[in-house]
């Protein structure tokens, strides 16, 4: 069905307002690819994002099947009886390809998909990683301003989803599995230095052991890393989400982490606007040069002397960048 076009004030006020149904709206818009919609969006992100709140943005990585869909059903269950509004987004660049993004499996989490303080928005789709960060950052300033308090942002824990998440929230937490005596094993170096906490997941039953074995373990590979800037150390917890048990822990880690850094939290986020204002320019820029007729002209004629010693790379980059330069006027 075809709506009709919707004002922007309409849709800032239905925000504002907190209606569900305008939100979802409002995401779309920004998801889309349409130029049309372009201008709307940025209207209403320019409007939204003068709004001040007390948002926690909170990222949640781990390999498929490591349990986090059950515990972000089962933390957000948690915020929701303390009050909060919760917002569940998800990075997946992955999404496009496999069809189904990770949030888009109706199966998961149905309780919280029922729960009215709970909106939950699967990953936007999209060919590059860039694009998808930069539509789930968007749609994190119109949840804030549709007033959802906590802000959860789901990504898998594979490809470089994690860095792009973790420029994105205020807290960062890395759920793992204990057992089969490789805890340390297959780790990406650079996510555990990421991870503000590691939460061991499926602390229960027959794994209980193995997941105190797991905590002691990844406890002791913390301490090989520099401390954090903001003077933090990252917790090791555990728990179980499918039990409910330990996920209070989490949230209390999650209070002091915010309580204990200070003025550290507001620093963070200006500079991850700093970051994502760079990003973004060097984004279009390289699109743009690639994009470019003229360029893409000469770039293989170029590629194919360079490769073969007959022009130095330096000298074919900056002819082409030449090239750019002169299109552009
Ligand atoms: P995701 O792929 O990371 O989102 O993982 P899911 O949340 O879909 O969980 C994968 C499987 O692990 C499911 O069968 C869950 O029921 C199970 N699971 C999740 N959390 C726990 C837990 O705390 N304990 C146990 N025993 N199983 C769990």
């Amino acid at each position: 069905i075809r709506k009709e076009k919707i004002s922007t004030d309409t849709l800032i006020s239905g925000i504002l307002k907190g209606e569900t149904a305008t939100l979802s709206r409002a995401i779309t818009l920004i998801e889309s690819n349409n130029t049309l919609h372009a201008k709307q969006a940025n209207e209403l992100i320019d409007a939204c994002i003068k709004i001040k709140t007390d948002s926690i943005r909170i990222g949640i990585t781990g390999v498929p099947g490591v349990g986090k869909s059950t515990f972000i059903e089962s933390f957000g269950k948690l915020l929701t009886t303390k009050g909060k509004k919760v917002a569940v987004l998800a990075v997946d660049p992955t999404s496009s390809v496999s069809k189904g993004s990770i949030l888009g499996d109706k199966t998961r989490m149905e309780a919280l998909v029922k729960n009215a303080n709970a909106f939950i928005r699967p990953s936007p789709s999209g060919s590059s990683l860039g694009g998808v960060a930069r539509k789930t950052r968007e749609t994190i300033i119109l949840c804030e301003a549709a007033g959802y308090d906590i802000i959860l942002i789901e990504t898998v824990g594979v490809g470089q989803s994690e860095t792009a998440v973790h420029g994105m929230v205020d807290f960062f937490l890395l759920l793992k599995l204990a057992g089969a005596g490789d805890e340390l094993q297959g780790i990406k170096r650079g996510i555990i230095e990421l991870a503000d906490s590691i939460v061991i997941n499926k602390a229960d039953g027959a794994n209980k052991q193995a997941a105190k074995i797991a905590k002691i373990e990844f406890t002791r590979a913390l301490h090989l890393y520099p401390p954090k800037q903001n003077g933090w150390t990252p917790k090791v917890l555990q728990c179980s989400a499918i039990e409910n048990q330990g996920i209070d822990e989490i949230w209390e880690t999650i209070k002091e982490y915010i309580e204990t850094t200070g003025d550290f939290f507001l620093e963070k986020r200006k500079q991850q606007n700093k970051y994502w204002l760079i990003q973004t320019i060097e984004d279009r820029l390289k699109a743009d040069f690639y994009q470019n007729k003229a360029v893409q002209q000469e770039f293989e004629l170029l590629l194919e002397k360079v490769i073969n010693a007959k022009i130095s790379p330096f000298v074919a980059a900056e002819q082409l960048l030449l090239i750019h330069r002169k299109e552009l006027k």
